[in-house]
């Protein structure tokens, strides 16, 4: 099942995060296995864009040339509302690439060091103890089960039980590292729904990402890679009902600061292509109400979605063997990427610390400082604001705007 029989860290999930934990780790000499429930990574563009550091931190690791060869290259933020543009930035480095594109292009790198990423292997239990932890991980498969009507069902198809030094939970918003631990996940701000439409265009998009502030939306206007772009819309006036019945019953539980699910991913093809909210006329009137300038023409819509961002963050990074990275850590708005690309450096961070422990004879108090960094990290984030004297534009919308700034 797995190469190395004794790994010095088990990384939980194979997202973005929890590939670049296993590659910086491997670059450092630790001994390290993947796991992740997934088939294999995922199918979508999801969180689209990699700021400066983040570029820096993958050229260290030699992935920089490949990302930015398929990727579009960001010159600017600029700052519109439903008039048009109003006030362009520059920023040192954004490339917009798929999510999709990025965790392939970790795993092949992965590969290349020996590492695989072991696909369909759930992490079952944690039991943390003083010097290492014990982790049940089951194998998962599919099995055809069903007399009358046959079906195919995921059982459990070899479990293992592992002891290992360190484990980082780089396992995404329901994380069940830092379930183990009983670390809270409080929520910093109210959720929101986004429309997410996907199309091909002629529209000249200039090397910038448009942000377009309403009295009460954000939306973002991203140009992709290949002659595409895509529209995330903030829907304020929308709720999924289910989703918020299932909200206000932990919080009547004394349970709120249990993320709810992701909206399920709505694909084309999906029954989630007959909600009104991502009809093509919706995206129609969308675009005449809010962005009228846009002039480009919409094409095959390769991708749509509704998805409710949360805004999360951990009451710690962990503690003793366990430690967090990622979306497992925190929840941000889509705006500015900011879960991902600051999880791409806390796990290159963390497994530096936990290589320190590993190889060098640190301390485990590196790890405690790893905590207070990014918690510290975060909080500076959280206040962001933007100073008195600035363009009137960017005071009437400060508040949006600090949140879509690269972190
Ligand atoms: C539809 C959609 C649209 C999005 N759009 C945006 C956007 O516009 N902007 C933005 O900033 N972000 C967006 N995101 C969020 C972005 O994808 C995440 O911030 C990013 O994936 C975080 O990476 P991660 O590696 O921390 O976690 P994830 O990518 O969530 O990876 C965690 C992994 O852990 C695995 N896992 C969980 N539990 C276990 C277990 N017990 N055992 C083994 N494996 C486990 C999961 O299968 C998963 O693969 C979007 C997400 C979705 C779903």
């Amino acid at each position: 099942m797995f190469k190395d029989r004794n790994p010095e860290v088990l990384v939980v999930g194979a997202g973005p995060v929890g590939m670049l934990a296993g590659l910086a780790l491997n670059k450092r000499g630790a001994g390290v296995e993947i796991v992740d429930t997934g088939v294999w990574p995922c199918q979508h563009s999801y969180a689209l864009a990699l700021h400066a550091a983040s570029l820096d931190l993958l050229e260290k690791y030699g992935l920089a040339p490949a990302v930015r060869a398929g990727a579009y290259a960001v010159k600017g933020l600029a700052l519109c509302d439903k008039g048009g543009e109003k006030l362009a930035i520059t920023v040192r480095d954004i490339m917009v690439t798929r999510q999709d594109a990025l965790e392939s292009l970790l795993e092949g790198a992965l590969k290349s060091a020996g590492v695989s990423v072991h696909w369909r292997h759930e992490v079952f239990s944690l039991e943390p103890g003083e010097t290492a932890v014990r982790a049940t991980v089951n194998r998962l498969g599919k099995e055809s089960r069903g007399y009358a009507v046959a079906h195919t069902e995921w059982v459990v198809e070899e479990q293992r039980k592992l002891e290992v030094p360190f484990v980082v939970g780089a396992d995404g918003y329901n994380s069940q590292v830092r379930r183990t631990l009983g670390i809270k996940f409080p929520e910093t701000a109210p959720a929101d729904y986004y429309a997410v439409f996907e199309f091909e265009t002629d529209a000249n998009l200039q090397n910038s990402i448009r942000l377009v502030f309403g009295h009460d939306t954000t939306d973002v206007l991203w140009p992709l890679p290949g002659g595409s772009a895509r529209w995330s819309f903030q829907l304020p006036g929308y709720a999924d009902p289910q989703v918020e019945e299932m909200k206000k019953r932990l919080a009547d539980a004394g349970l709120g600061y249990i993320p709810t699910e992701r909206t399920k991913d709505r694909t084309e093809g999906s029954p989630g292509d007959l909600l009104p909210e991502l009809d093509e006329s919706h995206l129609a009137k969308l675009l005449d109400e809010r962005a009228p300038w846009f002039a480009g023409k919409v094409g095959k819509v390769a991708w749509k979605t509704l998805v409710r961002f949360e805004k999360r963050q951990a009451e710690s990074y962990g503690s003793g063997r366990m430690w967090l990275a990622g979306d497992a850590a925190h929840l941000a708005g889509p705006a500015a990427i900011q879960s991902m690309n600051l999880g791409l450096q806390e796990a290159d961070d963390l497994a530096a610390s936990l290589a320190a422990v590993l190889k060098e004879g640190a301390s485990t108090a590196v790890l405690e400082e790893y905590n207070t960094r990014w918690t510290a990290k975060w909080k500076k984030l959280s206040q962001l604001k933007i100073t008195p004297g600035a363009h009137a534009f960017v005071q009437r919308h400060a508040a949006q705007i600090a949140a879509c700034l690269p972190a």
